[in-house]
């Protein structure tokens, strides 16, 4: 068994639409990124890149490539998890927090495992937990969303 973590934010800006877990959401603002910002995303990304021992998501898409351009970041959790495979590992499980003031991302939670899944990582082994941050510090002030991911993999052969 192998476990990694894995942690991102972006800024909130106006002009970008916002996507949190491969899902649309409605809101004035969007998340600043050079691929699609999907903050949720990421994390998960991270995770997995860090249970597989291979450094971190700036290794893979770094930010001055541009075919990683307003990329679709569940198309880049696809990578990864091919690169799963390609490591003889299996997803056994993912939990994600993910830290947003403003909109309420909790009504979009099954949207995004199934918007999530079809980086091929099944939706019935990522739970997603929308929590908010109190007011306090950068996401409490709406400037940002945050999120924490953890990641199981177990070894297949
Ligand atoms: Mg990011």
């Amino acid at each position: 068994m192998r476990v990694g973590i894995g942690y991102d934010s972006h800024r909130l800006v106006a002009g970008r639409k916002l996507i949190v877990g491969g899902v649309v959401i409605p809101f004035e603002r969007g998340l600043a990124g050079h691929s699609d910002g999907d903050v949720l995303c990421h994390s998960i990304i991270d995770s997995v890149i860090g249970a597989l021992g291979l450094g971190d998501i700036g290794k893979f898409f770094p930010d001055t490539d541009p075919r990683w351009k307003d990329a679709v970041s569940v198309e880049m959790l696809k990578y990864i998890a091919e690169l799963v495979r390609v490591n003889c590992y299996e997803v056994q499980w993912i939990d994600s927090v993910v830290v947003a003031e403003r909109p309420k991302l909790a009504p979009y939670i099954a949207s995004m495992k199934e918007a999530l899944s079809m980086s091929t990582i099944p939706a019935a082994v990522i739970n997603i937990k929308a929590k908010t941050e109190e007011g306090m510090g950068f996401v409490g002030r709406g400037e940002g969303i945050a999120a924490h991911s953890v990641c199981l993999l177990a070894r297949i052969r």
